[in-house]
């Protein structure tokens, strides 16, 4: 073709997909409202970066957030479900109801500054390496900008903020969910902190964790070995049958283990040990079967180093049901917000962090990735917003908070939390989430089509959280 013709093709094609994306006047004041809290979302979002509690520990993080709540006029039940950090912000009253979830957990041990060389903030303390000060704080701004909405009587209804803690460990929300937080709920939004730009119709694994202990006798391992029954031998027969299980599972298995006791000093045989461990697959069918043969070995391992063994359940989460009807009105925005713009420090900031990291040097990925197919096989790791999905239609979102390929869970994710790429990407998912909800609040149909695409994925399950009998596990 012509290149002249091409141009002109181009620029027609530039200038239909301009017109097309008009944004309309409501969610003009959408986005102004989530513009007009930015600074108190990033002070929101710096502090709990920077006090980055873990589990159910997170009382600073969690009071920060349903004190701005309040403050901007939600009714706030704090210490639902037995859990003291675990709260619901409601504002407005009738259907639909809304709700839109924010974790606000850290991870142990990968405490990093704002900086793209790794240089603990406080050694052995904890960081954001999930992005989770940015989750909670963005999810918060979209539900104060569609609760202005709601009091400006432009939309009816009710937006729920529910707080989750424990995201990174025990999973929060099963406790939750068995409180039944989301039984009046009647389409959940949610996102999370990513190195790209998408509606997320992506599921997520399915996984259970447990622990397993054996108990057998201490001697003096030189003296009287005759006298000892070892329970780090049993832990190692343990771990060999399940590295030999390894060849005859299916390529979707993962199976991990963490050794938290493997006896104390080299002259004792231990009469102790313990290990937490974890299988995951892609659905929770097919994790089933894998669990039950991982449990049944521990007492294969325990018999032969003649020892007692016990098991406990942590707790176990679902896939996640994607709802592609709720995701497109998500890509929709997304695309009428465009992509995000970087300055050339924090490009610049970008590139090193992948120096850091051994990866090409390639900066942010800001682009908003085309509407995915929902792929069969998708990889990657688990969430408890998956049981969420059982209960209740999800619509998820990823925004870029980091560079293309950083490392996840890692202290290069913490750095950029901390400063103007991770803000940027939290203001983005907050406006494109506010602006999907008030899609919801604004089209009765829209409500009805998602659940009809829920209750099709569903089938005739029947919810029930993967937990043992007893309180959530605080404090452990
Ligand atoms: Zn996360």
């Amino acid at each position: 073709m012509n290149t002249k013709i091409t141009l002109l093709l181009l620029f027609l094609l530039i200038g239909l997909v301009a017109f097309g994306q008009k944004i309309p006047k409501d969610k003009k004041q959408l986005i102004a409202s989530v513009e007009s809290h930015k600074e108190e979302l990033i002070s929101i979002s710096d502090q709990i970066w920077a006090n980055a509690e873990i589990a159910f520990q997170e009382t600073e993080s969690s009071k920060l957030l349903a004190d701005y709540a309040e403050a901007n006029g939600f009714i706030v039940e704090r210490g639902v479900a037995d859990i003291p950090t675990a709260f619901i912000a409601t504002y407005g009253e009738g259907k639909p109801v809304i709700s839109v979830l924010g974790e606000f957990d850290a991870l142990p041990g990968i405490s990093q500054k704002a900086q793209p060389t790794k240089e603990p903030l406080e050694a052995g303390a904890a960081g954001h390496g999930c992005g989770h000060n940015l989750f909670g704080t963005a999810s918060l701004g979209a539900a104060i900008a569609v609760k202005e909405m709601i009091e400006a009587g432009k939309i009816k209804g009710t937006v729920k903020f529910i707080g989750t803690p424990a995201e990174e460990k025990f999973f929060g929300k099963l406790w939750m969910l068995e409180a039944g937080v989301w039984d009046d709920v009647d389409v959940n939004v949610s996102w999370h902190p990513s190195a790209d730009t998408k509606a997320d119709v992506q599921s997520s694994l399915a996984m259970v964790d447990f622990i397993v202990e054996f108990k057998g006798q201490a001697a003096h391992a030189a003296a009287d070995p005759w006298n000892g029954r070892s329970a780090s031998d049993a832990l190692e027969l343990y771990t060999t049958g399940i590295n030999y299980y390894r060849e005859h599972i299916k390529p979707t298995v993962r199976i991990h283990y963490h050794i938290q006791d493997g006896g104390q000093v080299v002259n004792v045989v231990p009469d102790y040990s313990k290990l937490w461990v974890r299988v995951r697959n892609t659905d929770t069918k097919g994790m089933l079967p894998v669990f039950e043969q991982v449990k049944k070995m521990a007492e294969g391992a325990a018999i032969m180093a003649n020892v007692d063994y016990k098991y406990s359940l942590v707790s176990g989460i679902r896939e996640t049901l994607v709802n592609r009807t709720g995701g497109a009105v998500m890509q929709e925005n997304l695309e009428l917000l465009g992509p995000l713009e970087y300055t050339e420090e924090e490009i610049a900031f970008g590139k090193k962090i992948q120096e850091m990291t051994d990866k090409p040097q390639v900066g942010m990925d800001s682009k908003i990735y085309p509407f995915e197919e929902t792929r069969e096989n998708p990889g990657g790791g688990s969430t408890d917003v998956g049981d969420v999905s059982w209960n209740v239609p999800n619509i998820n979102l990823g925004v870029t908070v980091a560079p293309k390929d950083t490392p996840w869970h890692s202290w290069a994710v913490v750095a950029c939390g901390g400063m103007s790429i991770g803000h940027k990407g939290m203001v983005m998912a907050s406006k494109a989430m506010s602006m999907t909800m008030y899609d919801l609040f604004e089209d009765a149909k829209l409500v009805e089509e998602v659940k009809t695409e829920f209750k099709e994925r569903k089938g005739d399950d029947v919810y029930k959280a993967m937990i043992p009998d007893g309180p959530p596990p605080i404090g452990n």
